[in-house]
């Protein structure tokens, strides 16, 4: 007997954006697909994606951390 598990999990995003396009949308700065490296527990749950220095994104007006956007990359 086999049982599928669903290949998707909530809050996550599918594979479908390229990761190198996204951008945080505090600084613009191209973004890393890890948790930030300051992260602690006690924050709650670790984003899933940091500054490529593994900084925290920068937090939108109301003081929450932001997904990030994804920016076409003029190449
Ligand atoms: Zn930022």
């Amino acid at each position: 007997m086999t049982t599928t598990q669903p290949t998707t999990r909530p809050g996550v995003p599918t594979n479908a954006v390229d990761p190198s396009t996204l951008h945080c949308p505090g600084c613009m700065t191209p973004v890393t697909c890890a948790p930030p490296e300051t992260w602690t527990a006690t924050a709650g749950a670790a984003p899933l994606f940091s500054h490529a220095d593994r900084s925290v994104l920068c937090p939108d007006p109301r003081g929450r951390i932001s997904e990030p956007v994804e920016l076409e990359t003029a190449s």
